[in-house]
């Protein structure tokens, strides 16, 4: 029976919720999402919740709230319906008695006796005396109808075993990905397909349910392409159309080994909280493992749900660049109007915010270690106390009034590539008369600069004093730059000492616009504060 393609394509991500998203799940997830879009088909949401001990109702909750956040939208599933549910594993089992009751009427199930004991034996006998274990002997596919009853209703325990057609050649199917597949079907013994404790096995219950919510494509990791055959002999069994497959090659971390968390990230949640956009990590997984031209990089997800097909997809193992993603990530961001930019940032600029408000008015930081000593890590960050209600009321000020915070955009957008980089970035703005110095800076353009250094920040205090002097950028910027001839600074001398006392860093935004945004006081406050700490002037 070969696939075809002229019904509605229906296709599903099937995760088993025992852990998070994974970034290949993810992918699995966009390729099967952009192909239902791109063919005008049916996306399918189904939960393979059937392992007990694995599977949290936690976890289908995570793994739900990671592919709204990537803008997945589903057809049918939890929390939309449809008609082919339900869509969790666990409240088909009626639907998986129904197809074995099938397959049972049609002689291509029995019931199978052998103790765990007796297939142990048999095993270690084969792989002794005949060099390998070829699968089940049939024992018990011998056994006289009559007979097979009569041990059922004494309540033998038993399973039930696929009954593989003899006269089958090998089991063949086509993959998008890999192309025609054959495997000889001496490998495939009778599987069973109901245990003894009642459940089904997940490659019986995965085409009941495959067959039953009329899938015309199964899009998954290669991982499964070994069960593929199995699951093949079952559709054959109960009659269905086998689906066009395409098997997704896996992905790999950075140094070509399989990926874990020593590469970083691998779960959806983890990119989220390190400030990637859902739409730059939908194109960037995307595109490991598929292209659109070899060339185009950037393919955001609406126009991969017009041009995505399954014959673009690699067969080779793709690689995990998160460099890549860092740079994707940043053309996402710049791509944004300031007022979306300003939704997303707003959690982090609501970090900057409360890091920046606990440095105390006056107190100037200065992060040396002892020798032997680690640097000081924040005096306040997630994980201390009363962060997350700090936090909080800073996200309320700024959504508030996102207009007041809308100054900062200009000041970030430009070098920005994650989220989660805007609070170091943007902390000073809220320190007030306080300031939080870096080590290196202040060794680098103070100290070692010296009294140059002194003088050039003196200096530039007085202009910023200066009352004929506007609080605006350009106007303080030009009164400052003016004093590079008179004192015969170079304008990065006299700049670099003014942006260390003002922004903590020699690294900042650009820094008269920032200086425009804070208040007056605050500035002059923060200079005096470092000149005294650095040059006891
Ligand atoms: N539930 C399986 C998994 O999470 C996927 C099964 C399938 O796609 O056929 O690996």
């Amino acid at each position: 029976m070969t696939a075809t393609t002229d019904t509605p394509v229906r296709v599903r991500f099937a995760p088993s919720p025992t852990g998070k998203l994974h970034v290949g799940g993810a992918r699995t997830a966009i390729y099967n999402w952009a192909f239902a879009r791109a063919m005008g088909g049916t996306f399918v949401l189904r939960i393979e919740d059937t392992d007990p001990e694995r599977s949290t109702a936690e976890n289908t909750g995570i793994i739900l709230r990671a592919m709204e956040w990537l803008g997945l939208d589903w057809d049918e599933g939890p929390g939309v319906g449809g008609a082919c549910g339900p869509y969790f594993q666990t409240e088909r089992t009626d639907t998986y008695q129904a197809a074995l009751d099938q397959l049972i009427a049609a002689g291509a199930a029995y019931p199978c006796f052998c103790t765990k004991e007796e297939l142990d034996a048999k095993r270690k006998k084969a792989e002794a005396e005949e060099g390998g274990y070829g699968g089940y002997d049939r024992t018990c596919r011998a056994l006289a109808p009559e007979e097979a009853a009569a041990r059922i209703a004494a309540g033998e325990p038993h399973v039930w075993r696929l009954a593989v057609p003899d006269d089958h050649g090998p089991v063949e199917f086509e993959d998008a990905v890999y192309g025609h597949m054959s495997f000889p079907l001496d490998v495939m013994d009778d599987m069973i397909l109901k245990r003894t404790d009642g459940t089904f096995t997940y490659n019986f219950a995965v085409v009941c349910d495959d067959v039953n919510m009329a899938m015309t494509h199964v899009i998954r990791g290669d991982d499964h392409l070994s069960n593929t055959p199995r699951q093949v002999l079952v559709y054959e069994a109960l009659g269905a159309k086998v689906p066009l497959f395409a098997h997704l090659p896996m992905i790999l971390g950075p140094d070509g080994h399989k990926l874990s968390k020593r590469h970083g990230a691998t779960s959806v949640e983890q990119f989220r909280d390190e400030g990637y956009l859902p739409d730059a990590l939908v194109n960037f997984l995307a595109l490991i493992g598929w292209s659109l031209d070899g060339e185009t990089t950037i393919v955001p997800p609406e126009e991969l749900c017009r041009v995505f097909s399954l014959d673009r997809i690699s067969k080779k193992h793709g690689v995990m660049d998160p460099q890549k993603l860092d740079w994707m990530n940043g053309v996402y961001l710049r791509e944004m109007d300031e007022d979306a930019w300003l939704a997303a940032a707003a959690p982090w600029i609501a970090r900057a915010e409360a890091q920046g408000a606990s440095v105390d008015d006056g107190a100037v930081i200065v992060p040396t270690p002892a020798p032997g000593e680690e640097a000081p890590v924040r005096d306040f960050g997630p994980g201390c106390e009363g962060w997350d209600e700090a936090v909080a009321a800073a996200l309320a000020d700024i959504e508030a009034d996102p207009s007041a915070y809308a100054p900062v955009y200009p000041l970030v957008i430009e070098r920005l590539n994650r989220l989660d980089e805007i609070p170091a970035k943007l902390e000073f703005l809220f320190w007030g008369a306080g300031v939080r110095l870096d080590e290196k800076s202040v060794r680098k353009v103070l100290l070692k600069e010296g009294a140059r250094a002194e003088e050039a920040l003196a200096a530039c205090r007085e202009a910023l004093a200066r009352e004929d002097v506007p609080w605006e950028a350009a106007a303080l910027e030009e009164a400052c730059r003016a004093l590079a001839e008179p004192l015969d600074l170079k304008v990065k001398s006299l700049l670099q000492p003014l942006r260390v006392a003002v922004c903590g860093n020699m690294v900042s935004p650009p820094l008269f616009e920032s200086i425009e945004l804070m208040e007056p006081v605050d500035v002059l406050a923060r200079i005096d504060a470092v000149a005294a700490e650095v040059f006891g002037a």
